[in-house]
Protein backbone atom coordinates (compact mmCIF):
# COMPACT_ATOMS: atom_id res chain seq x y z
CA UNK A 1 0.00 0.00 0.00
CA UNK A 2 2.85 2.34 0.37
CA UNK A 3 3.08 2.83 -3.61
CA UNK A 4 -0.40 4.74 -3.39
CA UNK A 5 1.17 7.32 -0.95
CA UNK A 6 2.54 9.27 -3.82
CA UNK A 7 -1.22 10.05 -4.71
CA UNK A 8 -1.64 11.51 -1.41
CA UNK A 9 -0.33 15.31 -1.34
CA UNK A 10 -0.48 16.95 2.07
CA UNK A 11 -0.93 20.42 2.87
CA UNK A 12 0.37 22.13 5.96
CA UNK A 13 -2.42 23.96 8.29
CA UNK A 14 -5.44 22.96 6.22
CA UNK A 15 -8.00 23.52 7.34
CA UNK A 16 -6.39 24.92 10.68
CA UNK A 17 -3.30 25.53 12.13
CA UNK A 18 -0.94 22.67 12.84
CA UNK A 19 -3.29 20.11 10.72
CA UNK A 20 -1.46 18.58 7.98
CA UNK A 21 -4.20 17.66 5.59
CA UNK A 22 -3.80 14.57 3.18
CA UNK A 23 -5.43 15.20 0.35
CA UNK A 24 -6.57 11.77 -1.43
CA UNK A 25 -8.52 13.87 -4.58
CA UNK A 26 -5.54 12.47 -6.92
CA UNK A 27 -6.78 8.83 -6.15
CA UNK A 28 -9.75 9.57 -7.02
CA UNK A 29 -8.76 10.95 -10.73
CA UNK A 30 -6.85 7.88 -11.49
CA UNK A 31 -9.67 5.12 -11.82
CA UNK A 32 -7.07 2.27 -12.03
CA UNK A 33 -5.49 3.46 -9.18
CA UNK A 34 -8.31 3.43 -7.47
CA UNK A 35 -9.81 0.87 -8.31
CA UNK A 36 -6.73 -1.23 -7.38
CA UNK A 37 -6.63 0.37 -3.59
CA UNK A 38 -10.25 -0.37 -3.07
CA UNK A 39 -10.09 -4.25 -3.88
CA UNK A 40 -8.98 -5.47 -0.76
CA UNK A 41 -11.57 -3.95 0.80
CA UNK A 42 -14.05 -4.75 -1.64
CA UNK A 43 -12.96 -8.49 -0.63
CA UNK A 44 -13.53 -7.60 2.62
CA UNK A 45 -16.94 -6.41 2.29
CA UNK A 46 -18.25 -8.34 0.52
CA UNK A 47 -17.22 -11.59 2.77
CA UNK A 48 -19.03 -9.67 6.23
CA UNK A 49 -22.05 -9.25 3.67
CA UNK A 50 -23.56 -5.87 5.06
CA UNK A 51 -27.32 -5.09 4.49
CA UNK A 52 -25.67 -1.34 4.25
CA UNK A 53 -22.53 0.41 3.62
CA UNK A 54 -22.90 4.22 5.67
CA UNK A 55 -21.08 6.89 4.65
CA UNK A 56 -19.71 10.11 6.10
CA UNK A 57 -20.41 13.21 4.75
CA UNK A 58 -18.45 14.89 2.61
CA UNK A 59 -15.43 12.59 1.89
CA UNK A 60 -16.08 9.54 3.27
CA UNK A 61 -19.19 9.77 0.45
CA UNK A 62 -16.91 9.15 -2.06
CA UNK A 63 -15.84 5.61 -1.44
CA UNK A 64 -18.54 4.67 0.09
CA UNK A 65 -20.90 4.82 -2.55
CA UNK A 66 -18.46 3.73 -4.86
CA UNK A 67 -18.49 0.20 -2.95
CA UNK A 68 -22.14 0.00 -2.29
CA UNK A 69 -22.79 0.43 -6.16
CA UNK A 70 -20.83 -1.75 -7.07
CA UNK A 71 -21.31 -4.41 -4.41
CA UNK A 72 -25.27 -3.76 -4.55
CA UNK A 73 -25.32 -2.90 -1.00
CA UNK A 74 -27.32 -0.18 0.48
CA UNK A 75 -26.03 2.92 1.19
CA UNK A 76 -27.03 5.11 3.95
CA UNK A 77 -26.02 8.68 3.89
CA UNK A 78 -24.70 9.72 7.37
CA UNK A 79 -24.97 13.57 7.30
CA UNK A 80 -23.76 17.25 8.69
CA UNK A 81 -26.59 18.60 10.67
CA UNK A 82 -29.73 20.05 8.99
CA UNK A 83 -28.97 18.64 5.39
CA UNK A 84 -31.63 15.25 5.92
CA UNK A 85 -35.41 15.60 5.47
CA UNK A 86 -37.98 14.22 8.06
CA UNK A 87 -36.98 13.29 11.69
CA UNK A 88 -33.41 12.37 12.21
CA UNK A 89 -31.11 11.45 14.86
CA UNK A 90 -28.18 13.31 15.93
CA UNK A 91 -24.93 12.86 18.09
CA UNK A 92 -21.88 15.86 18.45
CA UNK A 93 -18.64 14.93 18.72
CA UNK A 94 -15.14 16.63 18.40
CA UNK A 95 -13.07 16.76 15.76
CA UNK A 96 -8.61 16.91 15.10
CA UNK A 97 -9.91 20.08 14.14
CA UNK A 98 -12.48 21.25 15.99
CA UNK A 99 -16.31 20.02 16.95
CA UNK A 100 -19.19 19.06 14.72
CA UNK A 101 -22.31 17.37 14.83
CA UNK A 102 -23.46 14.31 12.50
CA UNK A 103 -27.15 13.34 11.78
CA UNK A 104 -29.42 10.04 10.62
CA UNK A 105 -32.33 9.56 9.23
CA UNK A 106 -34.39 7.92 11.53
CA UNK A 107 -35.94 5.39 10.04
CA UNK A 108 -33.03 4.22 7.80
CA UNK A 109 -32.61 1.14 9.16
CA UNK A 110 -34.40 -1.71 9.38
CA UNK A 111 -34.13 -3.16 13.26
CA UNK A 112 -30.97 -5.35 13.14
CA UNK A 113 -29.56 -4.65 9.75
CA UNK A 114 -26.17 -5.01 9.60
CA UNK A 115 -23.68 -1.90 8.34
CA UNK A 116 -20.29 -1.25 7.85
CA UNK A 117 -19.44 2.66 8.34
CA UNK A 118 -16.42 3.72 5.36
CA UNK A 119 -15.47 7.25 5.99
CA UNK A 120 -11.71 8.36 3.98
CA UNK A 121 -9.96 8.66 7.08
CA UNK A 122 -9.26 7.83 10.23
CA UNK A 123 -7.89 10.38 12.50
CA UNK A 124 -8.87 10.70 16.08
CA UNK A 125 -11.83 8.24 15.59
CA UNK A 126 -14.17 10.98 17.09
CA UNK A 127 -16.12 10.69 13.65
CA UNK A 128 -15.96 7.48 13.15
CA UNK A 129 -17.16 6.62 16.84
CA UNK A 130 -19.93 9.00 16.67
CA UNK A 131 -21.02 7.60 13.01
CA UNK A 132 -21.44 4.19 14.45
CA UNK A 133 -23.22 5.12 18.01
CA UNK A 134 -25.91 6.91 15.28
CA UNK A 135 -26.25 3.68 13.43
CA UNK A 136 -26.89 1.77 16.62
CA UNK A 137 -29.31 4.37 17.86
CA UNK A 138 -30.79 3.97 14.21
CA UNK A 139 -31.55 0.46 15.07
CA UNK A 140 -28.61 -1.31 13.41
CA UNK A 141 -26.26 -4.06 13.93
CA UNK A 142 -22.57 -2.17 13.57
CA UNK A 143 -20.48 -4.81 12.02
CA UNK A 144 -17.29 -2.45 11.57
CA UNK A 145 -15.50 0.20 10.23
CA UNK A 146 -13.39 0.50 6.89
CA UNK A 147 -11.32 3.67 5.70
CA UNK A 148 -8.99 4.79 2.82
CA UNK A 149 -6.19 6.66 5.28
CA UNK A 150 -5.46 5.92 8.66
CA UNK A 151 -3.22 8.33 10.91
CA UNK A 152 -1.95 5.61 13.27
CA UNK A 153 -0.13 8.47 15.59
CA UNK A 154 -3.82 9.53 16.66
CA UNK A 155 -4.95 6.01 17.72
CA UNK A 156 -8.03 6.40 16.47
CA UNK A 157 -8.40 3.15 17.02
CA UNK A 158 -8.80 3.23 20.40
CA UNK A 159 -11.85 5.35 20.07
CA UNK A 160 -13.87 2.25 18.20
CA UNK A 161 -15.25 -0.64 19.75
CA UNK A 162 -12.78 -2.93 19.91
CA UNK A 163 -14.85 -6.01 19.86
CA UNK A 164 -15.53 -4.62 15.58
CA UNK A 165 -13.38 -5.05 12.77
CA UNK A 166 -11.58 -1.40 11.77
CA UNK A 167 -9.85 -1.84 8.53
CA UNK A 168 -7.54 0.58 6.87
CA UNK A 169 -5.42 0.84 3.36
CA UNK A 170 -2.67 3.44 3.67
CA UNK A 171 -0.97 4.02 7.41
CA UNK A 172 0.95 6.56 8.08
P1 LIG B 1 -11.38 12.15 13.28
O1 LIG B 1 -12.77 12.31 13.80
O2 LIG B 1 -10.39 12.92 14.08
O3 LIG B 1 -11.00 10.69 13.12
O4 LIG B 1 -11.35 12.83 11.85
C1 LIG B 1 -11.75 12.15 10.72
C2 LIG B 1 -12.48 13.05 9.78
O5 LIG B 1 -11.85 14.30 9.62
C3 LIG B 1 -12.53 12.41 8.41
O6 LIG B 1 -13.84 12.59 7.91
C4 LIG B 1 -11.51 13.15 7.59
O7 LIG B 1 -12.05 13.49 6.34
C5 LIG B 1 -11.20 14.41 8.38
N1 LIG B 1 -9.77 14.57 8.70
C6 LIG B 1 -9.23 14.62 9.93
N2 LIG B 1 -7.91 14.83 9.90
C7 LIG B 1 -7.59 14.89 8.61
C8 LIG B 1 -6.34 15.05 7.92
N3 LIG B 1 -5.18 15.21 8.57
N4 LIG B 1 -6.37 15.04 6.56
C9 LIG B 1 -7.54 14.87 5.91
N5 LIG B 1 -8.74 14.71 6.49
C10 LIG B 1 -8.77 14.72 7.84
Amino acid sequence: MENFKKYISETNNFPTEGIVFKDINPIYKEPKIWNELMLPLQELISKKTPDYIAGIESRGFISASALAFKLEIGFIPIRKPNKLPGKVKGIDYKLEYGEDRLEIQQNSIEKDSKVIVIDDLLATGGTAAAAGKLIREAGGTLLGYAFLVELTQLKGRNNLDSNLFVESLIKY
